[in-house]
């Protein structure tokens, strides 16, 4: 029990439930994390070993992004232990165990993550109508396809280059993990003349410091194939993609992958965070330390669940593409230089930002952490 308050402070989590049916081999944990500002938005992740403390960390995430981002929403995250490529009827069969499972719990929004997709969020829809991030075809703004998160982290690249001093033209970029955050990151970027020289995906990396093609790239991961399979670039072990020098760093894949252990080997100007809590505390403050300026994930990866948001309340995919544009760059800038005038890191500024706007909506509400109030959701 004491393991489970282990993580409890004054913003929650209000909940974690543990969902479990046999029949459906599911063994899933939600955390809702903080719903003073409406009811919480945050993705399924799915995975073989996904674990209870990266939900709550990631619930966290949620709640403080959210916030940044001036959504009328709170934070949670789920976890699905289980392989993402099983096959598709019986990953609907869970898909449709888990929504049912939590049809009563509305402090949730089902929204899409690592190893879920708009398919997995039409099928929950289908069940107890409450998920983001749906498929055109039940009205919704396909995030992942149209790379949302992507789009808003190259704002955030362009805000944050007068801070470090260099040009997106020319600029070298390596991504770690080229799924729906960094390859559209990528493509986006290398529209306005940034040069892809390293990627890795979850089976090795590649480099060239002459530049990679993105869109044979996106081609070839689309047919399956790893980022090793690309040609026109020398392969390495997947963990080598953190060595490439570059100019510009961005972590689209997993968290904790940059820790004490491996952030002196990171050769950058800037990082620029895709992932969700993708460097450990400690090698954030290292980073600091050596002038490499760190825009935090979820300052800069907030376009997605702007997106799923304006989704929910019926907006167009234009009016969203151009709210995701607004407020990352007017974050971004914020956090950036409240940091420079303050003398503190990035995330101790955006940490600021987001807790003033968690605090001001508790304070507004009947309990800190939850609200009764009829009509909620
Ligand atoms: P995805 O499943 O589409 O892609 C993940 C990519 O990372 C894949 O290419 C996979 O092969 C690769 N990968 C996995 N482990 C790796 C490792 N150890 N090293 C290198 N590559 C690895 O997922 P996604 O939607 O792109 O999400 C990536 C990250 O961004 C996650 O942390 C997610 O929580 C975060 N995020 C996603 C969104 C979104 O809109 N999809 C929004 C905000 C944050």
């Amino acid at each position: 029990m004491e393991q489970a308050f282990r993580f409890a402070d004054e913003f929650g989590p209000l909940k974690v439930i543990f969902v479990y049916e046999p029949s459906a081999d599911l063994k899933a944990v939600l955390v809702v994390d903080n719903i003073a500002r409406g009811p919480s938005i945050g993705g399924v992740r799915m995975a073989p070993d996904v674990s209870s403390e990266e939900c709550f960390r990631l619930a966290r995430a949620m709640t403080l992004k959210n916030s940044a981002a001036d959504l009328p929403h709170g934070g949670g995250k789920m976890v699905v232990f289980g392989d993402p490529a099983m096959p598709k009827a019986k990953k609907e069969q869970l898909i449709r165990t888990l929504a049912n499972a939590l049809r009563n719990e509305d402090t949730y929004i089902f929204g899409p993550d690592m190893g879920t997709d708009e398919q997995c969020m039409a099928w929950v829809r289908d069940e107890i109508g409450r998920s983001v991030g749906l498929p055109r075809a039940v009205g919704g703004i396909p995030l992942d396809e149209i790379g949302a998160t992507g789009w808003g982290l190259s704002h955030a690249v362009d805000v944050a280059l007068p801070y470090c001093d260099f040009d997106l033209k020319g600029a070298r970029m390596v991504v770690q993990g080229f799924g729906a955050v960094g390859k559209h990151a990528a493509r986006y970027l290398a529209a306005r003349g940034a040069i892809l020289v390293g990627v890795s995906d979850s089976r090795g990396a590649v480099h060239n410091p002459g530049g990679i093609d993105i869109d044979e790239l996106i081609e070839l991961k689309d047919s399956g194939a790893p980022v090793t399979a690309c040609k026109d670039a020398r392969k390495l072990e997947r963990e080598a993609v953190i060595d490439i020098e570059c100019d510009i760093w961005i972590p689209a894949a997993r968290p904790d992958v940059i820790n004490d252990e491996n952030v002196h080997r990171l050769r950058t100007k800037l990082v620029v965070q895709g992932a969700n809590i993708p460097f450990t505390d400690g090698a954030e403050k290292t980073l600091h330390e050596k002038g490499v300026l760190c825009v935090p994930d979820f300052i800069a990866n907030a376009g997605g669940v702007i997106c799923a948001a304006m989704e929910y309340q019926g907006a167009s995919e234009a009016a969203a593409f151009q709210t995701i544009e607004e407020k990352v760059r007017r974050n971004t800038k914020e956090v950036l230089e409240a940091a420079r005038n303050k003398a503190i890191p990035p995330r101790a500024a955006a940490v600021e930002l987001a807790v003033e706007r968690v605090r001001r909506a508790m304070s507004v509400r009947r309990y800190s952490l939850f609200s009764s109030a009829p009509g909620f959701i």
